[in-house]
């Protein structure tokens, strides 16, 4: 089987973009681009202006109406905010400024500063109205902070991009945010092969194993993306509200098998903070999802391991 790959690469939201398809088509280029730049425009919150940005300057002072598709994903964010003992947090803005973690300027804050920007994180002060599209922060400082999910919203809707063109097969990688359409047209058996990245590993892109799927979302969140050392701790870029610290327990990474990536990510964080044994219970109910851990030990557990394979290269690694 011969087919030419046509990638193409932007750097966008702090990360590197690439889009791969097996034929060429500039038209589709473009649009994708031009699609998660207006995005990104709408969601960041790392510069002055957006339209998340202008819910964060009104708080504690007025609701701020925005778009519709920017309100339904700050409400999915918050309901998934407020399920009981998640650790996915859309008000966590105030403490990722504070620690500036992955940016210039990162540092291990005072306890003060830590206490004083946790009253400002709570998503039960966030005011939604569905009717208006408004979303209100009733404290001033609070911020919402849509970067564990930006990704994953965009890359869904790159993918109906493509299927507008006809493009039915792609891999989109939205760094870390992988998401595959249709078969491989590069595989006998149609699977697309997604690298699993060796935490902190001293080679630039070895791999602990591949994850082979079809039509699948795959996203890796890890300690190892964003962090810092500071007297032989890592502080990582995953923030634990109870804490005002980096989620700390057993896992190097966690990877979400799903069949959009909006949903993995969510999952990715949430099931980041349950660990292996809390996430094997809560996706007894949920088939389609499938989850990688790798822990700090070097073992990696697999939870629903059926809407997958995965090949393991290697062997300081040992599937557990
Ligand atoms: P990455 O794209 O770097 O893999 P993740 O999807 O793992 O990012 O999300 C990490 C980002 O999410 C952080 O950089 C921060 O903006 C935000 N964040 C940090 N802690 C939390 C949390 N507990 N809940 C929701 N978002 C968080
Ligand atoms: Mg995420």
């Amino acid at each position: 089987m011969h087919h030419s790959r046509y990638e193409y690469t932007q750097a966008m939201m702090g990360t590197t973009v690439s889009l791969m398809l097996f034929e060429p088509n500039e038209t589709v280029v473009k649009h994708v681009f031009n699609t998660i730049n207006q995005l990104e425009n709408k969601l960041t919150v790392n510069r002055p202006v957006s339209e998340v940005m202008s819910i964060n300057n009104a708080a504690g002072k007025h609701p701020v109406r925005v778009s519709h598709a920017v309100y339904s994903l700050i409400e999915q964010a918050w309901k998934v905010s407020l399920m009981p003992n998640s650790c996915f947090n859309v008000a966590i803005g105030p403490l990722v400024k504070l620690w500036k973690i992955g940016f210039s300027g990162h540092q291990v804050p005072n306890p003060e500063q830590i206490v004083e920007k946790r009253s400002l994180i709570d998503p039960n002060d966030i005011k939604l109205d569905p009717k208006s599209c408004s979303v209100f922060l009733k404290k001033a400082d609070m911020e919402i902070d849509l970067g564990a999910i930006a990704k994953g919203y965009i890359a869904d809707v790159i993918k109906l991009v493509l299927q507008q063109h006809n493009v039915y097969q792609a891999i989109i990688n939205l760094g870390g945010n992988v998401l595959t359409t249709g078969d491989s047209p590069i595989d006998a058996e149609g699977y697309w092969h997604i690298g699993l990245k060796k935490p902190f590993s001293s080679i630039e892109n070895e791999l602990v194993g591949l994850i082979k799927v079809k039509n699948k979302s795959v996203v890796t969140s890890g300690i190892y993306e964003r962090y810092f050392i500071e007297n032989q701790h890592v502080y990582h870029h995953i923030l634990d509200s109870k804490t005002g610290y980096p989620l700390d327990n057993e896992l190097e990474s966690i990877t979400i098998i799903s069949d959009t990536s909006l949903e993995g990510d969510i999952y990715s964080t949430i099931l980041y903070g349950f660990g292996t044994e809390k996430t094997k219970q809560l996706l007894k109910n949920q088939q389609n999802l499938s989850a990688i851990f790798l822990l700090k030990d070097k073992t990696i557990k697999i939870v629903n391991p059926d809407n997958f394979a995965f090949q393991l290269l290697d062997q300081e690694y040992q599937i557990s």
